[in-house]
């Protein structure tokens, strides 16, 4: 039997009918991973109770992620406007980044991903990438809820030219990857869903995958009831390149394929018809509303480089189901939050447009409904114990009448006092629990200053990362 645990609060961010609510002064019953009971303190008895002075509100999910590798874009993705592939850094920067990273470089990129996620109120992920089996390991020991698809492609792109993108493709089409892929996934089926690991199968881009292989996705996907995320109408060149190759648009041709359905998540979805981004006519909004499709947007990332969705609400009253996630750098759901909302507003000229209410229903519930994980994303009883706690005293939490848009607009990471997951604090004391973050952000400068070191070894046309990627100042010279 299970010790229960009653934590107070002067706020808990509690769920009823449907959708959060507001609950002062309340208290929250944990048992095992479970919250047991959410009411007024003192309701139900507890072997213990501690008195907080916090917000405590469900942990954010986020619904894309490359925890092996994201933070190495740190500092070389940014400022960089590359006009001949349409603003994307995806075909000059990813290869050559991908290619210059070790096995030790990924696993030190994961627990600092990990830790990163944490810090900034994350609990669960969805995580695409390699070295699955480690980031399933880490995420285990360390405590953060991860949805894990290890990814799969027919083949590449690389541009040999700096003008023009090319694809090479692999003599299997992808199969093996795919194989051990599918293999990953149904060892992580987690049917109960008490398991921190669930498996799902990620394709990895639309360009970059035949047709076969989505087909043979979706087929293992209905088989094995499993979900599926794929990079789709991510950037111009993509757009163009499905449009050369197919006559179709990129989410066109996926339904034409049978790939769009409600266990279909697209990764961006931007580039549409009916966009300012493309300038192409069609119902791409409907195929994907109609087909029950989610898009997963990451604000953040696109944002710096100049992209926004048109827009956020509009997709969501075309009845598209919208959630948000990292992407690269920085993974954190609060800016996600925070640059979702705000970009809709300017983008709609509206100052009711991204509402705080919504971006934290996308980072929460919906995003668990998506999940199919009614026990996810909301403090209810019966749900997982998923928990931040807030502090409620520092400069950017006061004065507070409504913790959610205290949280959405004002909130910095470190205004999180705690993060539980699965009724176990993961971050508490400021220490995540089993990581030496200190060392872990050694390793990643280091291997940071390796990539960089050898960018010309990667790079088409043999650039130096500082010609590449000019610093924001010159060095100052020594004189004298
Ligand atoms: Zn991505």
């Amino acid at each position: 039997m299970n010790s229960t645990v009653e934590y107070t609060a002067p706020w808990v961010i509690a769920f009823q009918d449907g959708e959060h609510r507001l609950l002062r002064n309340g208290s929250i019953v944990v048992e095992g991973d479970t919250v047991v009971h959410v009411g007024r303190p003192g309701e139900v008895r507890a072997d213990r109770t501690e008195h907080t002075n916090s917000i405590i509100a469900p942990g954010f999910i986020s619904m894309h992620t490359h925890m092996q590798e994201s933070p190495a874009d740190k500092g070389i993705a940014e400022d960089m406007e590359k006009r001949q592939f349409w603003g994307t850094n995806l075909i000059e920067i990813l290869p050559p980044r991908a290619k210059a990273l070790t096995v030790d470089d990924m696993h030190a990129c994961t627990r600092v991903s990990i830790a990163e996620h944490l810090r900034t109120g994350a609990t669960t992920v969805m995580q695409m990438g390699v070295e699955s089996d480690y980031v399933a390991k880490k995420c285990e020991e360390i405590g953060l809820r991860a949805f894990i698809g290890e990814s799969y492609r027919s083949g590449e792109w690389y541009t040999a030219d700096g003008k023009n993108v090319e694809y090479r493709w692999f003599d299997d089409d992808g199969r093996g990857a795919f194989e051990s892929a599918l293999n990953f996934a149904l060892q992580h089926r987690n049917a109960s869903g008490d398991a921190l690991v669930t498996g799902f199968l990620n394709p990895s881009q639309v360009d970059t995958c035949s047709e076969e292989l989505l087909r043979s996705t979706r087929a293992a996907a209905d088989e094995h009831d499993l979900l599926m995320q794929i990079h789709a109408a991510q950037s111009y060149s993509e757009f163009h390149e499905m449009t050369r190759r197919h006559g179709r648009t990129p989410i066109e041709w996926l339904d034409d394929i049978g790939f769009l359905s409600e266990r279909t998540l697209i990764g961006h979805g931007l580039f549409l018809t009916g966009t300012s981004w493309t300038n192409f006519h069609g119902d791409d909004l409907g195929l994907l509303s109609r087909s029950g499709t989610t898009v997963v947007y990451n604000p953040w990332v696109f944002a710096r480089n100049g992209i926004v969705m048109e827009s956020y609400d509009s997709y969501q009253r075309e009845g598209v189901d919208v959630c948000l996630g990292t992407d690269t750098t920085t993974q954190s759901m609060l800016l996600s939050m925070r640059w979702a909302s705000i970009i809709t507003k300017v983008f709609e000229h509206r100052a009711d447009a991204g509402e705080a209410r919504d971006v934290f229903d996308a980072a929460t519930v919906r995003a668990a409904d998506v999940l199919r994980r009614p026990d996810l994303g909301r403090i209810q009883k019966g749900a997982k114990a998923d928990l931040v706690f807030w502090k409620t005293d520092t400069l950017t939490m006061m004065p507070s009448r409504d913790p959610i848009r205290t949280i959405v607009y004002y909130a910095e990471h470190d205004d999180i006092d705690r993060v539980m997951v699965g009724g176990r604090f993961s971050l508490e004391n400021d220490v995540v629990r089993g990581l030496d973050e200190m060392a872990d952000r050694r390793a990643l400068q280091e291997a940071a200053e390796r990539i960089w070191e050898g960018w010309p070894q990667h790079d088409w046309a043999n650039r130096t990362m500082d010609e590449h990627v000019p610093l924001s100042y010159p060095l100052f010279e020594q004189r004298g």
